[in-house]
């Protein structure tokens, strides 16, 4: 499998007309094979899940998981309308456009959402930007808009669902945070203080929640392999990056999705609160 580290799985869902059945599968080197069978009223009953930024990068390997895990999900995106289009085209997995930093585009988007295919059950907050620069020439726009977007995001989205998996008491909130807000980054003072924040939000939020079946857990990617990184010159990745990760290789979307996936399953439920560190053993906390 190309491009893919060992042990990575490929996973896949298809509705079956003709048996009324959803086939989920998982492939990887070598093995196909069908770990689901879900009827179309399993279906009807499942569990909605919201991916912001579920269209590309790790987001979109989110969204795909949990579709192979049997949710209905719906993943949003800011303005790249072509890669989604794309993304829709393959998975068969709704989308919908609205900026995460602005709390009333959150409150129709979430509307939208829900009208379209029910109350949200999972969100994941994936969304996230960076404004790289030294903090001693950093603009107020570079710090607005990447707080905003990665940590403003969790109050725009989470309000609105909140009351909702209160009531129903039921929720799962998924944070994607950094290893950056966990032990600082060089010229990302912006982007690690909205990453701790994010850690911050999911301890206090799973406190005020944690009776009322709503966990609130934080996932810590490290280097993984992402347009993002993948713009890093292959020299700087092999030298400057790569010797820093112990398993020495990037992360893989799939690995944080199989994380989020781990985190939202309803047997999940006595782990609330958590911060899981995904990074090739980089960071160690
Ligand atoms: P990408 O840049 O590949 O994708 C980001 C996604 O978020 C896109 O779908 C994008 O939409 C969407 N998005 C960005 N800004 C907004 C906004 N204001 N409103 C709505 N959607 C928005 O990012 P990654 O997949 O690399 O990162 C995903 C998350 O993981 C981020 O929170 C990031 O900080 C975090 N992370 C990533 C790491 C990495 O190595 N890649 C490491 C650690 C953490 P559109 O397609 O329209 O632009």
């Amino acid at each position: 499998m190309p491009g893919l580290a060992p042990g990575i799985f490929i996973s896949a869902s298809v509705f079956n007309n003709a048996s009324n059945l959803r086939l989920s599968f998982v492939k990887r080197p070598g093995q196909f094979r069908l770990i689901k069978k879900t009827t179309k009223e399993d279906y009807d009953m499942a569990r909605v899940a919201l991916v912001t930024g579920g269209t590309r990068g790790i987001g979109a390997a989110i969204s795909k998981s949990l579709k192979a895990a049997g949710y209905k999900v719906a993943a949003s995106y800011a303005g790249n309308d072509a890669a989604a289009e794309k993304f829709k085209a393959e998975t068969g997995i709704p989308v919908y456009k609205w900026d995460v930093s602005s709390f009333d585009a959150c409150a129709a988007g979430v509307k939208q959402v829900e009208a379209d295919i029910g109350p949200v059950d999972v969100l994941i907050n994936n969304a996230g930007i960076t404004k790289d620069g030294a903090f001693h020439k950093m603009t107020l726009d570079q710090w607005n808009a990447v707080i905003n977007t990665n940590l403003g995001s969790l109050f725009n989205m989470t309000r609105q669902v909140i009351e909702g998996m209160r009531a129903r008491k039921f929720g799962r909130v998924i944070n994607i945070s950094s290893i950056n807000g966990q032990k600082g980054q060089f010229g990302q003072v912006n982007y690690s203080a909205a990453k701790a924040g994010d850690i911050g939000f999911t301890k206090a939020l799973a406190l005020e929640n944690a009776k009322g079946g709503i966990t609130v857990n934080a996932i810590c990617p490290g280097y993984i392999n992402t347009e993002m990184v993948q713009a890093v010159p292959k020299e700087v990745l092999e030298k400057s990056i790569l010797p820093l990760i112990p398993v020495n290789r990037l992360g893989e979307p799939e690995e944080i999705a199989r994380a989020v996936v781990f985190l939202a399953a309803d047997e999940a439920g006595g782990i609330t609160g958590s911060t899981m560190t995904v990074n090739g053993g980089q960071y160690m906390v």
